[in-house]
């Protein structure tokens, strides 16, 4: 089957020279079956030599007798040289015009389940001065309530947009950037930010989080000696996150203490509070007294073993995807509990084969782990020794001496990190010779992608939104 180019609009000044004669072509094989019901529209022409829209409209052969402007229930687009169809339900129910979304208040104003499932599109191209070519729809069996005078407009940016299922998915941060590390790549691409320009620099800001977004840590200097400095800093990215340890709270001990919250002994690779729902995203450690001896702090990142793994043995990776792992703190006046496997996948089609951009969390924080809740014996009681086995060889990579992170903070000295990713843990200090003393906050990943996006969309426009890929404001 073949396509070919008609006309849709009278002829105004088109340049006939051969570089714009149709050419025939032939579709995938998904769209030759499907064909009858799909139109096909061309992106734009080279912009000098485009003079008319007519070569952006493509009718299949088994289409010839209709005319453009006859609805149909797909519109296919050629988006970046292969023709892609859009089912008509998806291209209305995004509709972003001033009927169908709020300008105000951005809320959407009917019903994904108001659209009739007859609903058919009729379409052509138009160029918009500042979001360039678009396609335009006019409705028929359109959503109960709109006139025959509704258009809906999509930019063929937005459209390919569309398509990338990964970033749409996961809300435009892009995964794809993110950098496995060990010991050795994280020495030589640590972060450190000055306190003052990340209070007071946007542009460092977005710095940060992007550095934060790819390896999961992060250092701050010269924060000031106060209690309070911990909010400033989780607060420059939004709200902080309260837990029943506090809005902020404190990892301290003093010689002869009367009351010694924790602990000075030696503390192992763990994350937060996963034994709740949602653990906390961001984590931020501001050392205020750093006056024992010893007391390090390190970081392994949990991302980098899980994959390291996945290459070693995929049946290992997939047992820790699956086996249900309990967490739990139970107190006379707390009792938090919740069950989740040691690594989560995104959970997309595209990644039935999981590979490392597919890897969304890794919970691992063996102190808290309570006693298992598969049901023991028969074919489970298997499924429990092949967790043992898993759990041997990832916790292996995870503590493997070429894997972490030593570093010891320095009063004034700030460490983020993504507790979902970066595993983090302390070696014994003295603690009779000297205070010690961490202030800690929490941020949820909501608030850090928030944030994180308004400022992508500030300084690169990666962000989509109105129908229009937004440019950088510079
Ligand atoms: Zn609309």
């Amino acid at each position: 089957m073949s396509l070919k180019l008609t006309t849709r609009l009278p002829l105004r000044a088109v340049s006939h020279s051969p570089r714009h004669r149709p050419r025939p072509l032939s579709l995938p094989r998904h769209l030759r079956r499907a064909a009858p019901a799909r139109r096909f529209f061309w992106p734009p022409s080279p912009p000098v030599q485009a003079p008319a829209q007519q070569e952006h409209l493509v009718h299949d052969a088994t289409n010839e007798g209709q005319l453009d402007g006859k609805p149909s229930r797909h519109i296919a687009v050629n988006i970046d040289g292969g023709p892609r169809a859009f089912d008509t339900v998806f291209l209305r129910d995004s509709c972003t015009c001033a009927q169908c979304v709020d300008p105000d208040s951005k809320q959407k104003l009917f019903q994904t389940s108001d659209i009739p499932h007859d609903i058919q599109g009729s379409c052509k191209t138009v160029e918009d001065p500042e979001k360039g070519w678009m396609i335009e729809v006019e409705w028929e069996n359109d959503v109960k309530g709109y006139g025959s005078e509704h258009r809906t407009r999509h930019s063929l940016d937005w459209l390919r947009r569309a398509l990338n299922v990964e970033l749409e998915l996961r809300g435009c941060v892009r995964n794809d950037e993110r950098v496995l590390w060990d010991k050795e790549r994280i020495t030589k691409d640590n972060k450190w930010i000055d306190y003052e320009e990340y209070m007071a620099s946007d542009e460092v800001l977005f710095d940060a989080l992007s550095h934060l977004n790819q390896y999961g840590l992060l250092f701050l200097r010269n924060v000031p000696d106060s209690e309070e400095s911990v909010v400033d800093v989780a607060g420059r990215i939004g709200t902080l996150k309260d837990t029943f340890y506090g809005r902020t709270w404190d990892v301290r001990s003093k010689p002869k203490a009367e009351n010694i919250a924790y602990t000075p002994q030696f503390l192992g690779l763990h994350m937060d509070l996963l034994y709740t729902s949602n653990p906390p995203h961001l984590q931020f450690l501001h050392s205020l007294r750093a006056r024992a001896p010893r007391g390090e702090s390190f970081f392994s990142d949990s991302f980098h073993a899980a994959n390291i793994l996945h290459q070693a043995s995929p049946f290992h990776f997939r047992t820790l995807c699956t086996f249900p792992v309990t967490y739990h703190y139970h107190h006379p006046t707390h009792h938090y509990h919740y069950t989740r496997p040691t690594v989560e996948l995104f959970p997309y089609p595209k990644y039935s084969e999981p590979t490392n951009l597919a890897i969304n969390r890794v919970n691992w924080s063996p102190p808290f782990q309570g006693p298992f809740e598969a049901r023991i014996g028969g074919e489970n009681q298997i499924a429990l020794r092949n967790y043992l086995a898993a759990a041997n060889a990832f916790e292996k990579l995870l503590s493997a001496e070429e894997n972490l992170y030593e570093y010891r903070l320095e009063e004034g000295e700030c460490v983020v990190f993504d507790n979902r990713r970066v595993l983090h843990a302390r070696r014994a200090f003295d603690a009779t010779k000297g205070e010690r003393w961490l202030k800690g906050a929490y941020v949820d990943d909501d608030v850090f992608f928030s944030k994180l996006r308004v400022l992508q969309e500030k300084f690169e426009g990666r962000w989509i939104a109105e129908g229009v890929v937004r440019h950088a404001v510079k």
